[in-house]
């Protein structure tokens, strides 16, 4: 079987012994999987997690930690921030789209503030600060960032802008911590775990309702009975090469996969063995570090036609994903002697040049393309406006002090870090859907084998956040569900 073909499930007519069974039969131990765990088991419902990886955690483990909440949260308020669901109802419609799914962001919003509360009850501190660094997560055990361009154009004129990013309370990149966190308080109920456990196909009866799954065990079969549902939690597939190229080509340019081997696909390639819809499956979050610190949104960013296409001082991943699927991983940030720096990751211009005539030709760029885009902004730039792409006024400067440098942000010279936002089909009940939108009996999901809030734009912390939540909620559906005869 190739490594992007669904994975036609087992028939359980073909069933000799069940090895294990449980109401409630979890597949992965990341983000999404371990809040699912959590909520089934203190529902009451008699949960088994299936983990490939001999520990919980997941890519969750190796993230940043940023977790998008908004609404109004402690720290937000205690930071002197105001915020409530509808500005962040508003901003994730336009930021996460085109083709969002307005009824999961709306439960998304609605839920963010109890999200917020469930965690703290769950281990997880936050600190009510906030750090002036926007993108990424802050190197102290500071809480809160700006992290979707929410204070940039045109998001600033949609919604009113607010920082959503949540950092549980340890220094640097968080994600172990909070995953630290998470598997203590799923150790804490009668969750069990079965590590070094891979899912390798669902089980279903004569109807297709999904009634458990195969599962190798260092080496062995081993046959799962789920007696209420299966709640597939297992990642992206940012890691399947042959996926990747065949749903999300141009994601398998981009030169950082930000994931780790666990997002194969496998839960996404076994729920459409199931009979489910896959959608978005070209999308992906993309994203180039320019920034920190925030002053390199002084520079001017042209494409591969000398010209601009976006406002520098958005979110470095909407910029990253609109050079890698709009402008063909080609681009430069142009800066001048006096905006030139080394940013944190260490991007130094590489080519130099007295005036912008030389740069563009050292570049390759047209001639006369450069120049008259620097002339154009230069004489917007004296008055401090951006009319074009509405820069912000702090972060507007002419760029007329020679020398005059390119920093490389084409797909060859600079980071250009993906992972995968297409996936199963749900709806916000973690309910998995047909393409004719019948459900798939039995089968429920969440996390990143969906697609989620972000149906293609994307805001750091809303992965974590969409799998937390709705993991959550999948698990409430599936121990809800009435105990199945099947099977
Ligand atoms: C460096 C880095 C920084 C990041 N920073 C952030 C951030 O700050 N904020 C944010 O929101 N996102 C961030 N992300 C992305 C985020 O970590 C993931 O998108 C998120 O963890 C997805 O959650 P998940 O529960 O769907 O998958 P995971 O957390 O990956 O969990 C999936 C689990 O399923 C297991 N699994 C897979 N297949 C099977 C199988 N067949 N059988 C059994 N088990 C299986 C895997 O081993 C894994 O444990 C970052 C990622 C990286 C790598």
């Amino acid at each position: 079987m190739s490594s992007n073909s669904s994975i036609v499930p087992c028939a359980s007519g073909s069933v000799e012994r069940w090895d294990h069974e449980a109401d409630v039969v979890v597949v992965g131990f990341g983000c999404a999987g371990s809040c699912a765990a959590i909520e089934a088991a203190e529902l009451g419902a008699d949960v088994l997690v299936l983990e490939r990886a001999s520990g919980g955690g997941g890519t969750a483990a190796n993230s940043g930690g940023l977790i998008y909440l908004g609404g109004g949260t402690p720290v937000q308020r205690e930071s002197g921030f105001e915020d409530d669901t509808e500005e962040m109802y508003k901003f994730l419609m336009a930021a996460c789209g085109p083709g969002v799914d307005a009824d999961k962001i709306r439960v998304f919003c609605d839920g963010s503030l109890e999200q917020f509360r469930w965690l703290e009850e769950h281990g997880v501190p936050f600190k009510r600060t906030f750090y002036p660094e926007p993108g990424k997560e802050p190197p102290t055990d500071d809480c809160l960032v700006y992290s979707g361009g929410e204070e940039a154009w045109p998001f600033n004129e949609i919604a009113r802008p607010a920082p959503r990013a949540h950092k549980p309370r340890a220094p640097g990149a968080a994600g172990g911590f909070l995953m630290q966190k998470l598997l203590t308080a799923a150790s804490r109920t009668a969750t069990k775990v079965l590590e070094d456990t891979r899912a390798e196909r669902l089980i279903t009866d004569g109807d297709g309702v999904v009634v458990g799954v195969v599962a190798r065990q260092t080496g062995d079969l081993r046959c799962i009975r789920a007696r209420r549902g299966v709640v597939l939690t297992a990642g992206g597939f940012i890691s399947n090469r042959e996926m990747t190229r065949r749903y999300a080509p141009q994601l398998a340019r981009a030169n950082w996969r930000v994931g780790t081997d666990g997002d194969d696909g496998s839960g996404i390639l076994m729920g459409m063995g199931a009979g489910a819809d896959a959608i978005r499956m070209e999308a992906g979050s993309v994203s180039i570090p320019i920034y920190p610190p925030k002053e390199m949104k002084k520079g001017v960013l042209v494409n591969g036609h000398g010209q601009r296409f976006i406002n520098e001082d958005t979110y470095y991943g909407r910029i990253g994903q609109r050079a890698l699927y709009e402008q063909d991983g080609r681009c430069w940030l142009i800066v001048d002697a006096e905006t030139y720096l080394v940013n944190e990751v260490g991007m130094q211009a590489a080519v130099v040049e007295e005036s912008f005539t030389e740069l563009e030709a050292k570049l390759g760029l047209a001639e006369g393309s450069l120049v008259a885009t620097m002339d154009l902004y230069n004489g917007h730039a004296r008055r401090g406006v951006d009319p074009v792409f509405h820069k912000k006024a702090e972060m507007i400067v002419p760029l007329d002090e020679p020398p005059y440098g390119a920093i490389d942000c084409t797909l060859k010279g600079a980071v250009y870090a993906a992972f995968t936002l297409g996936g199963l089909r749900t709806r916000p009940s973690g309910e998995v859907l047909r393409p004719d939108g019948s459900v798939v009996e039995g089968l429920y999901a969440a996390g990143r084998t969906t697609s989620g809030v972000s149906a293609w734009g994307y805001a750091s912390g809303v992965s974590l956040a969409d799998g937390m939540l709705f993991g959550r909620l999948a698990a409430r559906s599936a121990a809800a569900r009435s105990k199945g005869s099947r099977g």
